[in-house]
């Protein structure tokens, strides 16, 4: 008999007691398809992300019910690219699929995922989303310059309106694994692994239900550490910004000694020069800051935290029943 593949569907969730149950209704058609065309089995992996609600209930009646349920659980709200990490390190299908769960992200391109995966020699089928109907125009803003700036400085591809939705074969999946890092922007991950990526294009939805999770100032420092992980120019640029003012100021030294020869030494112009002092102060400050961010983020590394800690894993019922039949085979 040709081995079925095995699709892990990885759900990261927080606070989603109202879209589980819409998302697991919608998963399932695409599942019953492609089960019925490719004989595929799949299995979804809910993280659930320290969510305050019902969501973690939710997700234990939908394990008791469904055989191809999974669930994780963790100890408390650890964001969501610890809850795509730890639901990349518990899936073991031979292929994976990230997705969020307010159906933000359709069901209907995993087929598509999966075919092309499977008749091409991408290794990744991501997915992006072609405009930004109802967002304000200023986050647009925001988020087409953030992803301007960082394919500028980083030297990774950074899509501008890339999802973390994709489709990844194992091999790519345990490369991402294999990066042990803490602050991780997983964004810049996927690019970085290397490997072939084909990018679906489709059009912005609305949340079915619930609310986005992201505040503006959330975003902000999203953004923020998206480009200190991927790029250490700003700290070459707050290098610059010192050497060009250190030139400024040796320049004016001379023009002022020279004046002074010349013309004597008036006492005037305090104002002006309380304008260049606060200027300095400013520059000097900004330019430690961003030194700080660098240390501050070299010294989360090194602590070597976890990145998630698990207060409950339930396997699917599918999976305990393939792990029993395996074990009886040896
Ligand atoms: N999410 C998460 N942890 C968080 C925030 C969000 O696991 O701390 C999940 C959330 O449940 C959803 C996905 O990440 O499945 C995307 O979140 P959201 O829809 O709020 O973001 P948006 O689509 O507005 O960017
Ligand atoms: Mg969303």
């Amino acid at each position: 008999m040709q081995k079925q593949d095995k699709i892990t569907i990885i759900v990261p969730c927080y606070n989603e007691q109202e879209t589980v149950p819409i998302f697991i209704e919608a998963m399932d058609r695409v599942y019953e398809k492609m089960k019925r065309e490719y004989g595929v089995v799949m299995e979804y992996l809910f993280i659930d992300d320290g969510s305050r609600d019902k969501t973690l209930q939710i997700l234990k009646e939908s394990a008791e019910k469904y055989a191809h349920v999974s669930f994780l659980s963790f100890s408390r709200n650890f964001g969501k690219e610890a809850a795509m990490f730890a639901g990349l390190e518990h899936a073991d299908g031979d292929y994976v699929v990230i997705i969020d769960v307010d159906l933000q992200d359709p069901p209907e391109l995993v087929e598509e995922m999966y075919t092309t995966i499977l008749n091409s020699e991408y290794d990744c089928v991501a997915s992006r989303r072609v405009d930004r109907t109802g967002e304000s125009k200023i986050r647009s803003f925001f988020a087409h310059s953030f992803y301007k700036i960082i394919r500028k400085i980083s030297h990774t591809d950074i899509v501008d309106g890339a999802r973390d939705f994709r489709m990844m074969t194992r091999q790519m999946v345990d490369a991402i694994v294999s990066l042990r890092e803490y602050n991780r922007f997983s964004k810049g991950i996927f690019q970085w692994v290397g490997f072939q990526t084909k990018w679906l294009e489709f059009e912005n939805r609305n949340r079915v239900a619930g609310n986005t999770k992201w505040s503006f100032w959330g975003l902000l420092l999203y953004a923020i550490d998206g480009i200190i992980a991927f790029s250490t120019a700003p700290l070459l640029l707050s290098s610059m910004v010192g050497i060009i003012f250190c030139v400024i100021a040796l320049i004016m030294v001379v023009v002022f000694f020279v004046r002074a020869l010349i013309w004597g030494d008036p006492v005037s112009g305090w104002p002006s020069l309380v304008c260049i002092i606060c200027l300095i102060a400013g520059i000097q400050l900004m330019c430690n800051g961003i030194t700080g961010l660098y240390v501050s983020k070299t010294y989360s590394e090194v602590k070597r935290r976890p990145q998630y800690i698990v207060k409950t894993y339930r396997p699917s019922r599918d999976q305990m029943k393939a792990l029993s039949e395996n074990e009886q085979k040896d």
